[in-house]
């Protein structure tokens, strides 16, 4: 375990250093094995420290997590949390310009986006479930991105493994509600019900609020068992746990 953690790194530009986590590498038991990242499912939470200590080895620094409440609230890190806080505070989204910590989000079928101007020095993580992406926390977070110094035609961001749209039913007039904000969302299962594909539509908002570079991982969390599903755990045992996206600004070298 450490620096060779299998994790999905993802590309955001030289000088950054980004992944989604998998289940694999932790050790925690259960329907939260192993490598679960959130200390309020119900896990042992010494386990989802050391997972967590896991996640840091590989990205370099710790790693900020806020508590996430499904709205629009971006917050701007520079330190990590005074013990004996675990989290930064409310929000899904955090924004920083430090090399000393990594910012994250925890996600289980909602949308984990990471996004990075790396010439500015701006990096954020982003949580994006289907009332987020309606409140706006993805809008919000790269208007928060250029506050701190971030160029919009600079900015790349990668859209994570979520639940997909031939996966996430939901009732015709919740589609309808959430398609009126985002039109891109609307979609059908595969059985043929009404349904919502959320990563769509954090591509959509991403590309209208003048991203370029927007890429997609485009892996469904309820079919991909290497990552925890919140809607897969419904229809078997319960409990399950976290991944995160995570993301960190590294130390630019150092000029002789
Ligand atoms: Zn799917």
């Amino acid at each position: 375990m450490g620096a060779d953690l299998p994790v999905l790194e993802v590309d955001l530009g030289t000088g950054v250093r980004a992944a989604f986590t998998t289940r694999v590498g932790g050790v925690s038991v259960g329907g939260y094995a192993q490598l679960n990242l959130g200390l309020e499912v119900g896990d042992d939470p010494r386990r989802v420290r050391a997972n967590r200590d896991a996640v840091a080895r590989w990205l370099g620094a710790p790693v900020a997590f806020a508590h996430q409440v499904h709205g629009a609230g971006v917050r701007i890190v520079s330190r990590l949390p005074a013990a004996p806080h675990v989290v930064v505070g409310e929000g899904d989204a955090l924004v920083t310009r430090s090399t000393r910590l990594g910012v994250g989000v925890l996600v289980a079928d909602c949308v984990p986006i990471l996004l990075a101007d790396v010439a500015s020095g701006v990096v954020a993580a982003v949580h994006a479930g289907r009332r987020g992406l309606v409140a706006g926390v993805v809008l919000r977070a790269v208007d928060e991105m250029v506050a701190e110094g971030a160029r919009l035609p600079q900015i790349a961001a990668v859209v994570g493994p979520a639940i997909c749209g031939a996966c996430y039913e939901v009732p015709a007039a919740m589609q309808a509600e959430v398609g009126s904000v985002v039109r891109e969302t609307t979609s059908v299962t595969s059985w043929g019900t009404p349904a919502l594909d959320l990563a769509a539509g954090a591509a959509a908002q991403l590309r209208d609020r003048g991203v370029r570079h927007v890429s997609r991982v485009n892996v469904c969390t309820r079919e991909d068992d290497r990552f925890y599903s919140h809607r897969r755990a419904g229809t078997t045992h319960g409990a399950t746990g976290r991944f995160a996206g995570v993301i960190r600004l590294l130390e630019p070298p150092a000029t002789a």
